[in-house]
């Protein structure tokens, strides 16, 4: 760990660094290796002593793995990470870490899609029962508490909605009743918010995202405080076969050394687009945590130390498919695709995409989701306004 009386800002460029240790080499080099290989019975011995937290095997880790996840714990405030292949590689192995058959699981209905798909495959298969419960519950998150129930798992704010959680009295809750909270962090990065200030007990990042920064890389990360329960999420990875390619952990390393610079960026210029977005007479609702008319604005301002750069947008109703498509197709900036955080701007219509089981999504125009990346949001909302005119043609 570095430091902790360093800021933020400075742990990010010192955190799992240690050049001199690597021929004074400012990275680390990439470690591409399956086989480590023993002189002796002894080191045999001790290396497999030591098989979680040392370099043992290929898919237990390496040091370029060991630096990534020395970095992050220590961003993110915990003291041990596991790094994985991918974001859902994170959040299925610290599920299925924390649950086995017979157990009940508290799922957020405004929670990553392909979660909500593990629980009703997968994890219902295995004997996992899962009931969604609505964003906004707070502490009323205790009655949907039953005997089996081991975990909450939250996400804050949601995927595609963007409702802000009370994760600290859902915490309080859960615990209070023996259950463990995790939370999908993507969102607010290791930086933005602090899940172990706030009772969580797992934080699951897709590092894919705003770690890795560029759209170039897969990468998971399941962040904890606690050592027994670091055991049990590294032994999960190992037995379920989680390894995360060298390549993959150096682009997470290096993308993250740049995070607080970027996510700067992409918070001021994605409050300026919303901002705008806010006063076109096509837009119902701008979905963003950080903008005052949020209602979810007060969490956030309580919880948070900042926003990044994707938030949701609901149309009036009036556009028809061929209209969004008009707009969405002549954009010149802005390209649709899924995976956000990195430096370029992206839009989705996620019309068709919001799936509610507790209570229904009752918007009945078009939405949208947008990233926005690091270029000059003047040019980023000249695509969008001429999008506009091309929707309105229709
Ligand atoms: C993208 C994403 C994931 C999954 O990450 P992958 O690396 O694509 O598997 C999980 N949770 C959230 C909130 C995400 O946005």
């Amino acid at each position: 760990m570095t430091d902790t009386s360093y800021r933020t800002q400075t742990r990010i460029v010192h955190a799992g660094y240690d050049p001199t240790s690597h021929h004074g080499a400012v990275n680390p080099p990439v470690y591409h290796a399956s086989t480590i290989a023993f002189p002796t019975v002894a080191d045999l011995k001790a290396g497999q002593a030591r098989r979680l937290d040392g370099v043992y095997y290929g898919r237990y880790g390496t040091p370029t793995t060991q630096a990534l996840d020395a970095a992050v714990a220590d961003l993110e405030g915990g003291r041990w990470c596991v790094s994985v292949g991918s974001g859902m590689a994170a959040v299925s192995c610290a599920l299925m870490a924390l649950l086995k058959a017979g157990d009940h699981l508290l799922m957020v209905d405004s929670v990553y899609w392909p979660t909500r798909s593990l629980c009703d495959t997968l994890l219902r298969d295995m004997g996992v029962r899962t009931t969604y419960y609505d964003p906004q519950i707070g502490d009323d998150i205790a009655d949907l508490i039953e005997p089996q129930t081991r975990v909450v798992f939250t996400e804050s704010p949601g995927s595609l909605t963007f409702e802000m959680q009370d994760i600290p009295a859902i915490t309080a809750a859960a615990h209070t009743a023996g259950a463990l909270v995790v939370l999908d962090n993507t969102w607010a990065s290791p930086l933005l918010f602090r899940p172990f200030d706030h009772g969580v007990d797992l934080s699951v990042q897709a590092a894919t995202k705003y770690i890795v920064g560029h759209s170039d890389a897969m990468l998971g990360t399941i962040t904890m405080t606690d050592r027994a329960l670091f055991e049990r999420v590294k032994a999960m990875a190992g037995q379920i076969g989680h390894a995360v390619g060298a390549d993959e952990a150096y682009l997470g390393l290096r993308g993250l050394r740049t995070l607080g610079a970027r996510l700067r960026q992409h918070e001021a210029h994605a409050l300026t687009v919303a901002r705008w977005l806010q006063d076109r007479s096509e837009v119902a609702r701008v979905l963003h945590p950080a903008l005052p008319e949020d209602p979810g604005h007060a969490l956030w301002k309580r919880d948070f130390s900042g926003a990044s750069g994707l938030f949701g947008v609901l149309l009036k109703p009036g556009p028809t498919p061929e209209a969004m498509a008009a707009m969405l197709d002549g954009l010149r900036l802005f390209h649709m695709g899924f995976s956000w955080g990195g430096y370029e701007s992206l839009i989705l219509d996620t019309t068709a995409s919001i799936t509610r089981t507790v209570s229904p999504w009752t918007h009945d125009g078009p939405s949208l989701r947008l990233h926005i990346g690091l270029e000059d949001p003047t040019d980023l909302i000249a695509d969008l306004e001429a999008g506009f005119g091309r929707m309105g043609g229709r």
